[in-house]
C-alpha cells in the first residue's frame, strides 16, 4: 500500500530553498556523487515531492549521510539545489511537529 502524506508534499511547496521540481532525471548528479547509488537525489527528491513519507524515511540514513559537498549540483544542467534541498529535507525530518505518515 502507498501512502501520501499531504503535509509533506505541502511543506516542501512552502521551503523556499526547495527546489528540485526542476530536476529532468538526466543521472548526472548521480553519476558525480561520491556516495554513488545510496543517494539518488533526482529519486529521492520526486519521492519528497509526491509526498511519499514512507520512502522518504527509509532514505533517512541516506539523506542524513549526503556529504553536502556540492559535487552534484556543481554539474546541475537544471541549477537543483541539492545540498540545499538535502538540508531543507533534513530540517523537516527533524522538526518536532512534522509528520511523514
Ligand atoms: S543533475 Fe540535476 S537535473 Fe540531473 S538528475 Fe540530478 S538534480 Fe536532476
Ligand atoms: S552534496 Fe550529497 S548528493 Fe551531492 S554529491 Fe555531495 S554527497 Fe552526493
Amino acid at each position: 500500500m502507498i501512502r501520501v502524506s499531504s503535509d509533506l508534499a505541502a511543506r516542501l511547496k512552502k521551503e523556499e530553498g526547495f527546489n528540485a521540481g526542476s530536476c529532468f532525471h538526466c543521472g548526472t548528479c548521480t553519476a558525480l556523487c561520491p556516495l554513488g547509488y545510496k543517494i539518488l537525489p533526482r529519486k529521492l527528491f520526486r519521492e519528497a515531492m509526491l509526498g511519499l513519507g514512507d520512502e522518504v524515511r527509509a532514505s533517512i540514513p541516506q539523506i542524513f549521510s549526503c556529504l553536502l559537498c556540492r559535487m552534484c549540483e556543481a554539474n546541475c544542467p537544471q541549477g537543483v539545489r541539492i545540498a540545499e534541498n538535502m538540508r531543507t529535507l533534513r530540517c523537516l525530518i527533524t522538526r518536532e511537529d512534522f509528520d511523514l505518515t
